[in-house]
C-alpha cells in the first residue's frame, strides 16, 4: 500500500468504489499551481460509475449501520491511522496539486485525521422526553443512509477527512468527491478506504462539477454534504430540493475584524496577519477586511505591512516558505482583478505588495490596503487571496453595522484587552462564530457554519453528528389502564345484557 502511494506511474490514480480501484476512459489534467503546468492527471467518473458507487454504498450501509457505535468506532480508528501512517505520502501530492507549503498540508491531513479520531466522543444516546404514568417518549438519532460528500480546492483533505468521520460515525456510507483541481490526494484517501475499511463504506471518485451535479440529483443518495462558493451551494440547495435530501451547506465568509479602541497592537496585528494569509487567503474562515478605530489606524497598516514585507512566498516544497500561490488560474485572476479594481479606487492605497511575484505560477504578494469605501469590490466581495483591506470607523455601532453589512455571516473577530467588553461586542455580530482576540479556529469538537448565506446547518461537535443523522421519536404507551378497564366493565355488561 505504502509502496503503491509512493512510487506510482504517472497518470495512475483511480476512483475507489465498493473496496475496488476503477478507473475511466476520460482524464483530466491536475496542475501544479507553482509552475502553471499541468504534473499529472485523473480519471473522469461516468454516471454509470456514479450509479454502481451508490449501489455500492447502499449494501454497505445495511451493515454498516447496524454495527454498533464502538465497532464502527473501532473500523474508523483503524482508518484514520492508516491515513495518519501515509500522512507524508498524502501531504506531497496535496503540496503539489492546492500550492501550500508542505509543513501545512502535513498539518492539514493531520487535522483530518484529529477529526475521524475525535468525533467518537460524540455518540449520540436516546433522549429521555417524557415517563410518566400514560406514556414513555424517548428521541433517538438515526442514520440517513448514503452521504454524498463534495468538497472545494482549499482544504480537499480536511474537509474530506471531516465529511467522512461525521458520516461513518453518524452510520452513514460515503460518495466522496473532490474538487476537480485537487483531486488526487482525496484519491489517495480512497486507496487508503479500500485498504481499511468493509467495501462499499467509503467510495470515492474524482471527476468535474457535473459529477457534483449527478449527485445532488440522485436518487440513492439520501443526504449532500457541501463545502464550496455561495453561488455552488445555492445551486445544490435547488437540486436537492428535488428529493428532499439532507443537506449541510458550508459556503463562503467575508469575515470581519473588528479592532477595539483598547486592543493589543501587536498581538492583533500578528493574529489578524496570519488569519488573512493563511493559505494564501484562501480559507472561508480567513479575516478578509479590517475595522480600526481612528486611533488604531495608522500603527496596525504600519504593524501589517512590517509583517507582508518578511512573509515568505515561494513553491510550497521550499524550505521554510510560509505561503504559496493561488491555488488555480481563474481565481489567480480573480485576485489581480481585485488588485485592478482597487488601484483605480478613489482614495485606496495599496501599502505594500500589489503586484504577482512574476515567472511561472500563480503567486500573489502579501498585500495591505488602506480602503476608503466598504462598497469597494475588495471589500464587498470574498477576495480569497492574500489582499487584506483596512477600514476606520467612527464608534462602535458603526463598526457594527458594518460588519453586519454583507450577505454573508461565517466568522469574525473582536480585538480588545476587556473580554467582557468583547463579548458584548459578540452579541451584536451575525456570524457562525465570533472569536475574541483570535481568528480561523477550526476544531472537530466546535460546531462550525454560518449565518445567511454562508451556509445551512453545521458540521463539527455534537450538532455536526446530528446534522448527518434523522431524528426518529419512540412512543411507548404505557397508561391503558382505566381504559382497559372500561373495556372490561363493557363486556361484563354486555355479557349481563345477553
Ligand atoms: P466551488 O463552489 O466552485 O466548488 C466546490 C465543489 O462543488 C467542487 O467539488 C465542485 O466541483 C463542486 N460543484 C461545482 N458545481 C456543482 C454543482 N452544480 N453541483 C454540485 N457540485 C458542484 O467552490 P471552490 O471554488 O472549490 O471553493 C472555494 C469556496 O469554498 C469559497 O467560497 C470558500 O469560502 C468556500 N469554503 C467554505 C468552507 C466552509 O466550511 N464554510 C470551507 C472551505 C471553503
Amino acid at each position: 500500500m505504502v509502496a503503491s502511494i509512493l512510487k506510482r506511474d504517472a497518470s495512475q490514480y483511480t476512483h475507489t468504489i465498493d473496496g475496488r480501484a476503477e478507473t475511466g476512459a476520460i482524464f483530466f489534467d491536475v496542475i501544479n499551481p507553482a509552475t502553471g503546468a499541468a504534473f499529472d492527471s485523473a480519471p473522469s467518473a461516468s454516471p454509470e460509475q456514479l450509479d454502481e458507487a451508490v449501489s455500492a454504498a447502499q449494501r454497505a450501509y445495511s451493515l454498516w449501520r447496524r454495527l454498533s457505535f464502538a465497532e464502527r468506532s473501532a473500523l474508523i480508528g483503524e482508518f484514520s491511522e492508516a491515513i495518519e501512517s501515509h500522512a507524508d505520502a498524502i501531504a506531497d501530492v496535496l503540496t503539489r496539486e492546492q500550492g501550500k507549503p508542505l509543513s501545512e498540508a502535513k498539518g492539514e491531513v493531520m487535522g483530518a485525521v484529529h477529526e475521524l479520531k475525535v468525533l467518537c466522543q460524540f455518540e449520540p444516546h436516546p433522549e429521555l422526553i417524557r415517563a410518566d404514568d400514560d406514556s414513555k417518549v424517548e428521541l433517538h438519532y438515526r442514520p440517513l443512509g448514503v452521504v454524498g460528500a463534495i468538497t472545494p480546492w482549499n482544504y480537499p483533505i480536511l474537509m474530506a477527512g471531516s465529511k467522512i468521520a461525521h458520516a461513518l460515525y453518524a452510520g452513514d456510507t460515503v460518495v466522496l468527491k473532490p474538487s476537480p483541481y485537487t483531486p488526487l490526494s482525496t484519491l489517495l484517501v480512497g486507496e487508503v478506504a479500500r485498504e481499511t475499511l468493509p467495501p462499499g463504506v467509503v467510495n470515492v471518485l474524482a471527476g468535474g462539477d457535473e459529477l457534483g451535479r449527478w449527485m445532488t440529483e440522485h436518487q440513492g443518495i439520501a443526504g449532500i454534504a457541501f463545502t464550496g462558493s455561495v453561488a455552488t451551494g445555492k445551486r445544490v440547495f435547488a437540486s436537492t430540493a428535488e428529493t428532499l435530501k439532507r443537506i449541510t451547506l458550508e459556503l463562503g465568509g467575508n469575515d470581519p475584524a473588528v479592532l477595539l479602541d483598547d486592543a493589543d497592537l501587536e498581538a492583533a496585528a500578528l493574529g489578524i496577519f496570519e488569519s488573512a494569509m493563511n493559505n494564501a487567503g484562501q480559507a472561508c474562515i480567513a479575516v478578509k477586511r479590517v475595522y480600526a478605530p481612528e486611533s488604531l489606524y495608522e500603527p496596525l497598516i504600519e504593524a501589517l505591512v512590517k509583517l507582508a514585507r518578511v512573509h515568505r512566498v515561494g513553491d510550497g516544497f521550499e524550505q521554510d516558505v510560509q505561503m504559496g500561490p493561488i491555488q488555480n488560474r481563474m481565481q489567480f485572476d480573480k485576485v489581480l482583478g481585485l488588485i485592478k479594481d482597487t488601484r483605480q479606487y478613489r482614495g485606496a492605497r495599496i501599502f505594500e505588495g500589489g503586484q504577482t511575484l512574476g515567472g511561472p505560477g500563480y503567486f500573489v504578494a502579501p498585500t495591505i490596503v488602506a480602503a476608503p469605501e466598504d462598497d469597494m469590490r475588495l471589500v464587498a466581495e470574498e477576495q480569497f487571496g492574500p489582499v487584506l483591506p483596512v477600514l476606520k470607523y467612527r464608534n462602535i455601532d458603526d463598526a457594527v453595522r458594518r460588519a453586519n453589512n454583507t450577505r454573508y455571516g461565517l466568522g469574525a473577530s473582536i480585538w480588545t484587552k476587556d473580554s467582557e467588553r468583547g463579548a458584548k461586542v459578540a452579541t451584536q455580530i451575525e456570524a457562525g462564530t465570533v472569536w475574541i482576540n483570535d481568528h480561523t479556529r477550526y476544531e472537530a469538537e466546535i460546531p462550525f457554519g454560518g449565518f445567511k448565506e454562508s451556509g445551512f446547518g453545521r458540521e463539527n461537535g455534537r450538532l455536526g453528528l446530528l446534522s448527518y443523522m434523522e431524528p426518529q421519536v419512540i412512543y411507548h404507551r404505557v397508561g391503558w389502564g382505566d381504559r382497559k378497564q372500561a373495556l372490561n366493565t363493557d363486556s361484563k355488561t354486555s355479557k349481563a345484557n345477553r
